[in-house]
């Protein structure tokens, strides 16, 4: 059997789309998974920017009834990682891990995409309880108190921007003494008021207990520890973008992608490669919310849906 859609990853972004591609009309559809669904807001205790939900709520809570609402509509689930996905004609081809491959006439990318570590102690014990990868996310809780950002390209001076209209002081810890972001956005930053630059500086360690981050201590070039004392640490060291599964034998990509591996999409979520769509994280200039990946999960289903309604009735 050919499935009308086939749906890879089942994040914000991939169960939107499960739901309005079955709603829709389309039957035989698949969302493949390789973890439990729900994506990685999952691992966010406290999500207070969905809207329409108010009060404390972790994002295990947020995703928890998802899944359900989309069976309901039908939408059918493989608990599977993609290895690759590839076009035949007009089939395209989902091969799983297990060996097995399905075969489907439309297919929507939503595997998202993971922020990089930068490697100092305590970056992982303390991921969560003062650590923290997004700044749209958590920034709020620092409201008029100090924080750090580390690195040094346009998304953590852009991000640096951003924390210091709500925090009283933004420490922009940099290794080298040269930023690798936009000329105008390094203008900006160097003339705001509440950033402070601390260059030459690599993090040597985030210290905290139970209650969360206490501060950062960094190393200077000319050996000196110096201790930020902040409850929160933002890094911004670069982004991997999951596209592995859009990977072809010869190492080109089923469609186009910008330099960093996002995948170029239209308004209608429409890549370069007729029948394929992506939604969510792993797209072109994306917002990187729950929100807007699930708003993105929605309209790569409405042109599957018509993608599907042209091609094959
Ligand atoms: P993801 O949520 O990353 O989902 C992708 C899914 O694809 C995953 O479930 C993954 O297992 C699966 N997958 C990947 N590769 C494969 C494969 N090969 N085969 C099968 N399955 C695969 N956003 C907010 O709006 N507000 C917040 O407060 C907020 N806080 C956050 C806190 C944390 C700690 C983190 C990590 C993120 C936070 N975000 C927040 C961001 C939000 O989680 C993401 O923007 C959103 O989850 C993106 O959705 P997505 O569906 O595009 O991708
Ligand atoms: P990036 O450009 O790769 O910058 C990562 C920064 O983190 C660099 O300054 C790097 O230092 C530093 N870094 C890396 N590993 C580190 C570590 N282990 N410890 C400490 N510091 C570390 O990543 P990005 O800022 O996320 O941007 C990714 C791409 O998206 C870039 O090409 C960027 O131009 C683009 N982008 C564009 C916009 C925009 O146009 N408005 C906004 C956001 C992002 P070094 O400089 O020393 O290498």
């Amino acid at each position: 059997m050919i499935l009308d859609c086939a749906i890879i990853g089942g994040g914000p972004a991939g169960l939107t789309a499960g739901l309005y591609t079955t709603r829709g009309g389309l039957e035989n559809v698949v969302m493949f998974e390789k973890g439990m669904p729900g994506g990685q807001i999952t691992q966010s205790s406290e999500i207070e920017n969905y809207p329409g939900v108010t009060g404390e709520i972790s994002g295990m809570d947020l995703m928890m009834p998802w899944p359900e609402q989309c069976q309901k509509f039908g939408l059918k689930h493989e608990m599977l990682e993609v290895q690759k996905v590839t076009k035949d004609g007009d089939i395209f081809k989902i091969h799983k891990e297990d060996g097995s491959i399905s075969e489907a006439y439309s297919v929507i990318v939503c595997t998202g995409s993971s922020p990089k570590k930068a490697g100092f102690a305590g970056e992982d014990e303390l991921f969560g309880k003062g650590v923290s990868t997004c700044a749209t996310c958590d920034g709020f809780f620092y409201k008029g108190k100090e924080v750090a950002v580390i690195g040094g390209g346009d998304t953590a001076l852009e991000e640096a921007l951003y924390l210091a209209k709500i925090c009283t002081k933004v420490y922009l810890i940099h290794r080298r003494d040269k930023f690798r972001a936009a000329p105008n956005t390094i203008e900006r930053v160097k003339k705001a008021q509440n950033i402070e630059l601390v260059l030459n500086a690599v993090p040597d360690e985030v210290y905290g207990d139970a209650m969360g981050v206490a501060g950062i201590k960094v190393k200077t070039d000319s050996g000196e520890i110096r201790d930020i004392a902040v409850p929160g640490i933002f890094v911004f060291v670069g982004n991997n973008i999951n596209n592995q599964t859009l990977m072809q034998e010869d190492g080109s990509f089923l469609c186009d992608m910008n330099q960093y591996g996002e995948v170029l999409v239209d308004l209608k979520m429409r890549t370069s490669t007729a029948g394929l769509f992506s939604a969510g994280d792993m797209r072109v200039d994306a917002p990187k919310q729950v929100v807007s990946a699930a708003g993105d999960g929605a309209v790569a289903a409405l042109s599957a849906i018509a993608y599907v309604d042209e091609h094959l009735n």
